[in-house]
């Protein structure tokens, strides 16, 4: 099978190739991204008209390179996955039109994907790992425990009652004068900064279960940036890289701790061949896949972690959450429509018309 993936519901203009053999790991045959970093960058954060309009231009040059990359003609596509929500819901209408129009133009099966489904499945194209296992999903506006039972079924644990960690790390970014996207500058400050020259909060870890807050540890960096601003008129190199050190450890200890908990959680639930995987933007970061990785040994789970280009938004997870829906039968028509709001473990239910 050969699929193709279209990806616009943020601020990646993103198409790619995948194709697996039946029982063969897949190949991603082309993986296209047209960042918008620099389109937003006046603004402090993406401005959705900006990005609809820019996916509106580059997707069809998107798909191109992504066909021709793979030597491949759109005749020779089995399937047109692409993303139909959760997102900006101008970017994501972009995308759903453009498959629509390649779909229809050249009588290929359209299948709508969950953005989400797209991160949380991509375990699976990497590592080939069997279901169920236990997700950690952190990306830019998400962060949540689940239990991937199957391509269709994902049970939510917990998840962050306020910001999600990357859109902490934008926003921390903003704060103390990094550029966007703020995870990326965070980590390559962090790297020369001292983690404990805060003291920063560990939001909910005195409550139960794997629910996280992320809010009261931006406005915990934002006094102590204010405080450093008061005491010497601005913010040297060297306390930037502090302040990022000290956010990039209380948000790894808190991630890795609820992690702790969801595993425990997960393991009386849910008995058979334990495995722990970790997906979405925010997976990209060393610190916390090393946190990850030795909880997961010293509690006897397998743990997985996509490559850094397949943990930030990418066609190929969208083509490869396609793939498995293809495969179990499932196909939507022209009548797909976006939807800016989509429950992940909602997607089960079948789409409707209307976007929900
Ligand atoms: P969602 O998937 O929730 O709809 P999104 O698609 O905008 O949101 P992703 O592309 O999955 O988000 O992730 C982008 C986020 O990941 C940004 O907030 C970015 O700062 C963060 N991020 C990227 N790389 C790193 C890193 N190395 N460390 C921490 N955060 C990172
Ligand atoms: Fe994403």
């Amino acid at each position: 099978l050969t699929l193709l993936g279209i990806e616009s519901s943020c601020d990646d203009t993103a198409a790619a190739v995948i194709r697996q053999t039946e029982g063969q790991t897949a190949q991603i045959l082309s993986n296209e991204v047209f960042g918008q970093t620099e389109l937003h960058a006046d603004f402090g954060g993406v401005v959705p008209e900006i990005a609809a309009r820019a996916h509106a231009e580059k997707l069809d040059l998107m798909v191109e390179v992504a066909l021709q990359n793979a030597q491949l003609s759109l005749s020779e596509i089995d399937a047109i996955a692409v993303t139909a929500g959760p997102g900006l819901i101008g970017g994501v209408m972009s995308g759903v039109m453009c498959a629509k129009g390649l779909a229809a133009g050249s009588n290929t099966p359209l299948i709508g994907v969950n953005h989400l489904a797209g991160h949380a499945l991509t375990p699976r194209l990497t590592d080939a790992l069997e279901f169920p296992y236990l997700m950690l999903l952190v990306s830019g506006g998400h962060c949540q425990f689940l239990i991937a039972h199957s391509v269709m079924r994902f049970e939510r644990l917990g998840g962050t009652i306020d910001d999600a960690p990357g859109e902490a790390f934008d926003k921390v970014a903003k704060l103390i004068g990094l550029p966007q996207p703020g995870g990326p500058s965070i980590e390559r400050a962090a790297k020369m900064g001292d983690p404990t020259a805060h003291r920063l909060p560990r939001p909910l870890l005195d409550r139960e279960g794997c629910d996280m807050s992320f809010s009261g540890l931006k406005t915990a960096v934002l006094r102590a940036r204010d405080a450093l601003v008061a005491s010497q008129g601005g913010l040297h190199e060297a306390d930037q890289n502090d302040l990022a050190a000290s956010f990039q450890a209380a948000v790894t200890d808190v991630l890795v701790e609820k992690t702790r908990r969801a595993i425990e959680a997960y393991l009386s639930h849910d008995p058979p061949t334990p495995a722990i995987a970790v997906a979405g933007g925010v997976a990209a970061n060393t610190q916390l896949r090393a946190g990850l990785a030795s909880l997961a040994d010293a509690q006897g789970v397998a743990f997985t972690a996509p490559p850094l280009k397949l943990c930030t938004d990418n066609a190929a997870m969208i083509a490869w959450a396609g793939l498995e829906r293809f495969r179990l039968g499932h196909r939507d028509d022209l009548t797909l429509t976006a939807r800016p709001r989509w429950p992940l473990d909602d997607s089960a239910q079948p789409m409707l018309g209307s976007g929900k």
